[in-house]
C-alpha cells in the first residue's frame, strides 16, 4: 500500500526510474508516481476505502479484533 523506498537495484533505463506502485508499469511523468489516471484513482479509492489508517495510529491493537476498545473493560474499584 505504501510505496516505500525497498532496497531494489532497479535499473534506471529510463526517465522513470520508479514503476506505477498500483500495475508496475512505468509511471509517467504526467501522474506521477502512476502510470495513469487510472491507477491513480485506483491508489486515491484504496486510501478512501480500505487504507484509512491516520498516521501515528497503529493499526491493530494486539489480537484484538478491529471493532473499537474491549466491551468488558475491568471495573474500577471504588471500595475505598
Ligand atoms: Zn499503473
Amino acid at each position: 500500500m505504501t510505496p516505500g523506498p525497498e532496497a531494489r537495484p532497479a535499473r534506471a533505463a529510463g526517465p522513470c526510474p520508479r514503476p506505477c506502485p498500483v500495475c508496475g508499469r512505468p509511471a509517467e511523468a504526467r501522474y506521477r508516481p502512476f502510470c495513469s489516471r487510472r491507477c491513480a484513482d485506483i491508489d486515491l479509492g484504496r486510501w478512501l476505502t480500505g487504507a484509512y489508517v491516520l498516521p501515528g495510529e497503529p493499526a491493530g491493537t494486539g489480537d484484538a479484533p478491529a471493532a473499537g476498545p474491549g466491551p468488558d473493560e475491568p471495573a474500577p474499584d471504588r471500595d475505598r
